[in-house]
């Protein structure tokens, strides 16, 4: 009886441990320490159990795309599974399966958490992720077997075949998955095989926006290799010069060339071999994974019975082998770029900078800010591109500069002007963007004629855009930002219109400003800084609220806020006044008043709740965005907001100095605006 026990105990402890070690790897995964843990027994791990086995075994919806919740407040649990498009509904399962399995045990305790296995991924959170866009955290990797064979430049074919075959997964509509199949203008006309999908909860534009910022990454990464793989939780992207996909089975894109002849079946996935440079099975961890499973079942039936332990012991072991090996194999034959960021890979050589620039030529000079000079370029791809060229003294370590590159260029959302990259070569540093061509803000509002053509939609999209965009900065990124320079001159905008905000997270890299004689360094400029920052250098998230506020009253009043006097007023306590009066219709913009009237007016209220003294009574980015989104939430009535005309003068001077970029950590480090959550 004893005899029994101590062997079922054994047996349970076999399963469990084996199950543990043989679930295969993921290609990549993440644990997010922003949204906490939960303990073991608690109701929140119920649920999470309860939700993953329900979406990992749910044979009821065959879409591929799995999204649930479970549990009540605190303890709701949300999950997406998500499978490749041209999976078959038993595949996906089983890997989800292998998922939830893997994931938990990855991020033990963690509340929110993300796979990817090749077919699918899994991710679950205490917050809702539906129809949501997140392109972070994100995994890319590249095809590095030998590089004179079957590789794709970046041409105008390459280019044309991924906007295409990104349009078509976003166009679709229960799907939002494409593939092609074609022959590509490499050297040998090799066919190429390019996949891209989203999750079929994000719309059209979402989905763009989603595959384009991987799209972007492609001409600097992917250039000259062979295959190349990105993952983002709402979207991934991925090509290679062989069948990896079903291609019997999947429709071929409209906007595409014709479909090849289905080719021959790939060659048969042996173990990884450890050869350095062959094809990419080694670090392709995916497509080993079948032999795996074989081996389990056979491997369970032949020693459960005999030595259970000696098993256990010589799984765990060789398990930690192959995850070793692995591991290895990953780093010989890849270029990774991972979370941490990969330094040198945001790193464009100076001869390139200079040869887009045409030499840094004054008709390419497009501007001039406190950091220095802006020249537009064009890299050899075709790529246009914005750069800051900063002002050579810096005496700043060349190892923080990258980092601190590294960690802005992390921060990607459609509403922040998108760093691409650095260059260093003596005392030069530059800043690479991406160009925006309809240049910033203060061009179309205060100019009388262009205003005129900024309607009052598009200076809705415009104030909307900016709230999500700084809400992003504050809350939604992994690093909290408070930008402190909002201002319509640092508000960019794209081709169809949509803002950008620019120069968030500089400040970190270039300090923007000093007050002679003064200990206080107040970064900012003068009008669009709170009360509390301007005079005691105290800044918050709610300082930047401050900010947008005041350009929220510019946006629709078309005035700008240092220089616009009414009487006694500044352009807050003049539209304080006037929507307490009931007359706040006098703030708006003339060529405006033509639209409906309501909307603008909510945004005035809005403006002023932003624009507080105390910044108790001010809002966050959080319900900006939510009151904006919503006309039937109430808003309280806003208490005067301050008037820098009548109280204090403030600390900081009007002016914004030009000048150089200096390691923060040469002045108050305490003063530092981008810091991990
Ligand atoms: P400050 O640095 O004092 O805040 P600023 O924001 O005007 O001033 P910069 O951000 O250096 O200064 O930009 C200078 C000008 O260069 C801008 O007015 C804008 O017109 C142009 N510019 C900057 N970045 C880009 C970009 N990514 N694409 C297109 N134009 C840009």
């Amino acid at each position: 009886m004893v005899a029994s026990r101590i062997l079922f105990f054994l047996f349970l402890i076999f399963v469990l441990v084996y199950q543990a070690t043989t679930q295969p790897s993921f290609i990549y995964h993440s644990c997010s320490n922003n949204t906490g843990k939960y303990t073991s027994k608690s109701t929140y791990k119920a649920n999470l159990d309860h939700l993953l086995a329900s979406i990992c075994s749910n044979t009821g919806n065959d879409s591929g795309f799995k999204p649930d919740s479970y549990g009540q407040d605190l303890d709701k649990v949300y999950a997406i599974g998500f499978c490749r498009g041209d999976l078959k509904p038993d595949v996906c399962r089983s890997c989800l399966n292998d998922s939830r399995f893997a994931l938990t045990q990855l991020c033990p305790n963690q509340k929110e958490a993300i796979g990817w296995y090749d077919n699918c991924s899994l991710r679950f959170s205490n917050r809702s992720m539906l129809c949501v866009e997140e392109s972070a955290p994100n995994y890319f990797m590249w095809d590095t077997k030998n590089e004179s064979d079957n590789v794709y430049g970046y041409g105008d074919f390459i280019r044309i075949l991924f906007s295409s075959i990104i349009r078509d997964a976003a166009s679709g509509v229960s799907l939002k998955f494409a593939t092609t199949t074609t022959v590509a203008s490499a050297p040998d006309f090799s066919p190429i095989y390019v996949l891209a999908q989203c999750t079929p909860d994000l719309s059209e534009q979402d989905c763009r926006d989603c595959l384009d910022l991987i799209h972007a990454q492609i001409p600097r990464f992917g250039l000259g290799h062979a295959g190349g793989r990105a993952y983002t939780p709402s979207c991934n992207f991925r090509f290679e010069t062989y069948p990896f996909f079903d291609v019997a089975a999947v429709v071929q894109s409209p906007h595409l060339p014709p479909v090849l002849p289905p080719p021959p079946p790939p060659p048969p996935v042996l173990p990884p071999p450890l050869i350095k440079g062959t094809l990419l099975n080694s670090c392709y961890l995916g497509e080993n994974r079948p032999t795996g499973r074989t081996k389990r079942d056979t491997t369970t039936r032949t020693v459960i019975v005999v030595v259970p332990t000696l098993v256990c012991i010589m799984l765990v072991i060789s398990n930690i082998y192959k995850f070793v090996l692995r591991g290895r194999k990953r780093k010989d034959n890849f270029e990774t770029i991972d979370e941490m960021g990969n330094v040198e890979s945001l790193q464009f050589d100076f001869d390139i900078i200079k040869a887009a620039t045409s030499d840094f030529s004054a008709a390419n000079k497009i501007g001039k800010g406190g950091f220095g000079p802006v020249y537009k370029g064009k890299l050899s791809n075709g790529q246009k591109i914005a750069v800051k060229r900063l002002s050579k003294n810096s005496g700043q370590g060349d190892l923080e500069f990258k980092n601190e590159v590294v960690l802005v260029a992390k921060l990607q959302h459609r509403n922040l002007v998108r760093l691409l990259g650095f260059c260093m070569e003596g005392n030069e540093r530059l800043l690479v963007y991406e160009f925006l061509p309809n240049r910033s803000l203060d061009h179309y509002i205060f100019d009388p004629k262009k205003s005129a053509n900024l309607d009052w939609e598009s200076r809705y999209k415009i104030i909307e855009g900016i709230a999500r965009g700084l809400l992003y900065l504050h809350q939604d990124s992994r690093l909290r930002i408070i930008h402190r320079d909002l201002k319509v001159a640092n508000v960019l905008l794209d081709i169809k219109m949509n803002p950008k905000i620019s120069d968030f997270g500089l400040a970190r890299m270039c300090v923007l400003d000093q007050i002679e004689g003064s200990t206080n360094r107040i970064v900012g400029t003068y009008g669009y800084m709170a009360p509390e920052y301007a005079m005691r250098g105290q800044f918050s998230i709610k300082s930047d609220v401050f900010s947008f506020g005041v350009l929220m009253l510019e946006i629709v009043s078309g005035k700008k806020i240092t220089s616009f006097h009414e009487g006694e007023n500044s352009l807050l306590s003049y539209a304080w006044k006037n929507l307490r009066e009931g007359t706040a219709v006098n703030l708006i913009d003339l060529t405006l008043r033509s639209d409906p009237l309501s909307e603008m007016i909510r945004c005035i209220h809005i403006g002023l709740l932003c624009v507080q003294a105390n910044v108790a009574d001010r809002l966050d980015m959080a319900s900006v965005v939510s009151k904006l989104n919503s006309n039937s939430i109430a808003l309280p009535l806003p208490k005067q907001p301050p008037n820098f005309m009548q109280n204090e003068v403030p600390l900081a001077t009007s002016m914004k100095l030009d000048t150089d970029c200096r390691p923060v950590s040469q002045y108050d480090v305490s003063i530092t605006e981008l810091y991990p959550r």
